[in-house]
């Protein structure tokens, strides 16, 4: 179903991550006939370039980040495409940026920009009389790099529009099984009734990374796994999987139900969370080379152990784990429900469970391991298998295109749906929890563990599990 006509303005156009992601991605949208013919983007950033230059720019970024691109398609969502040289910090731009832009259309600014110019645009599209009351605005992580500084960046962007109007991705939220999570939940009898401390014992959330630092060394080494990742990530996979059902599944319902499980987080102690840092091997670079600073204390990895106090889950722990460097890039959401009260099957000694688990790369898709009989004359033998609950063979072929989260994120943007998006309220809660721990770090001067590059993570994190009788689910 196409969206209304609009016009999007990327500032920060000629980027990284909307070369990598934005553009292609509403390619996609355009193959898939979501974007009206009518609609446009206008890429505007610093450099001074021409409509054509622009167009140059997007045809290399989708022929390089889109598989099987079909030119007469990519040639007419060109004609879409439009550039303005602007600058953020002074006036050169604005003047032809508002003439361009239409009335009677849905406006949306993309701010891929660093944070630091978000209230420099929001302040000149206001006095260019550029935006209007239903304009929305699109901001990018980092959200602030504590609770002070989300603070301001909510303040400065309070000044200039409404919270219904600003989108906050974590494009995490945008990811089709993190979604499919949510109707899984709440669109079927059998878990929810079984989703709470008397049928689960734990909850694994893992996102590894197999590169490292990259190119990002300078940016990393000021923020951290725990800020770049924890804080919003996997704060938000953690409480899509801990919320109660909202009353319906609508942008301020679901984010109220979000908002009380982060409220609802304890302090997590010192001895209950590993700091990492990857070494060098084989040939590999170590973080400290990565980023060129041989005394660096920043963890490229994370674990630790959280407890959500409320009658939900009281007692059951959710073990939560990142990094950079490690052996295979994968993501996972595990909930390991309990042991079965008693086993009626004698001679069966292994520890049969359920799992339910979501993964989120490199593949999305989710399944269950249930316990069944092995097929054959050989007795009541029991075996765990995995049921494939992707569905794909059932959906059939049209629907295993799965669109890439920021081409989602980006289409509920143009039709004014914000369930996907954080709230200012959200992330402020979220450093809340976050600040003391990186507090307590500074003030003991905590140096975090070394570990093998391609490894799942430094001992210690194996052990934050072993003590409490459990294990980290394989990354693989
Ligand atoms: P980038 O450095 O590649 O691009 C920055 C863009 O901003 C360029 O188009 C540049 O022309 C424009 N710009 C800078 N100063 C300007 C000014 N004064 N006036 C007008 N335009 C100006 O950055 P990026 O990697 O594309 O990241 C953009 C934002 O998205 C950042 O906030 C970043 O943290 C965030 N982000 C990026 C990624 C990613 O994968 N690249 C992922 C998540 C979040």
């Amino acid at each position: 179903i196409p969206v209304e006509d609009f016009d999007l303005v990327v500032f920060g156009g000629t980027g990284d991550l909307a070369q990598r992601k934005i553009l292609p991605g509403l390619f996609r949208r355009y193959v898939a006939g979501q974007m009206p013919e009518s609609a446009r983007i206008i890429g505007a950033a610093r450099s001074d370039y021409s409509d054509g230059d622009y167009c140059d720019l997007a045809h290399d970024a989708i022929v390089e980040h889109v598989a099987d691109v079909d030119r007469d398609k990519l040639s007419a969502f060109l004609d879409q495409l439009h550039y303005i040289a602007i600058d953020a910090k002074g006036d050169k731009g604005w003047g032809e940026l508002k003439d361009l832009i239409r009335s009677d259309v849905i406006t949306a600014f993309y701010f891929s920009v660093g944070p630091s110019l978000f209230g420099d645009l929001a302040e000149r599209l206001h006095s260019h009389g550029i935006a209007d009351r239903d304009s929305r605005v699109v901001v990018e992580k980092p959200f602030g790099r504590d609770l002070e500084s989300a603070r301001a960046l909510n303040r400065t962007l309070a000044d200039h529009f409404d919270e219904r109007q600003i989108y906050r991705i974590d494009h995490y939220l945008g990811k089709e099984t993190v979604q499919n999570l949510m109707a899984v939940r709440f669109g079927n009898v059998l878990f929810e009734p079984l989703w709470n401390q008397h049928y689960v014992d734990h909850i694994q959330i893992t996102v590894a990374e197999e590169i490292g630092v990259e190119g990002r060394g300078e940016y990393y080494d000021r923020s951290g796994a725990m800020r770049d990742m924890v804080q919003n990530h996997l704060m938000q996979l953690l409480c899509l999987i801990a919320m109660e059902p909202p009353s319906v599944f609508g942008s301020d319902a679901v984010r109220d139900e979000k908002l009380k499980v982060i409220r609802a987080l304890q302090p997590v102690a010192s001895h209950e969370i590993v700091r990492g840092q990857y070494d060098g091997a084989d040939g590999m670079t170590s973080y400290r080379e990565d980023v060129g600073d041989p005394r660096s204390h920043t963890e490229s990895f994370i674990a630790l152990k959280v407890h959500c106090s409320n009658w939900r889950w009281a007692g059951v722990p959710f073990y939560l784990r990142t990094g950079k460097r490690m052996k295979a890039r994968s993501s996972e959401i595990a909930v390991t429900f309990k042991d079965l009260a008693h086993s009626i099957f004698p001679g069966d000694e292994a520890r049969h469970r359920n799992i339910l688990s979501i993964q989120l790369q490199p593949d999305e898709g989710m399944n269950l391991q249930v316990t069944i009989k092995e097929p054959g004359p050989g007795g009541m033998r029991l075996i765990d298998v995995p049921l494939d609950m992707t569905f794909a063979d059932a959906l059939g072929p049209e629907n295993n295109d799965i669109p890439d989260a920021y081409e989602r994120l980006i289409m509920d943007v143009i039709r004014g749906n914000q369930t996907l998006f954080m709230r200012g309220d959200e992330v402020e809660a979220a450093w809340a929890w976050t600040d003391p721990i990186i507090d307590g770090w500074e003030e003991r001067g905590d140096v975090p563990k070394p570990y093998d590059s391609c490894s799942a993570g430094p001992e210690d994190a194996m052990m934050l599990m072993h003590r409490d009788g459990r294990r980290w689910r394989d990354i693989k």
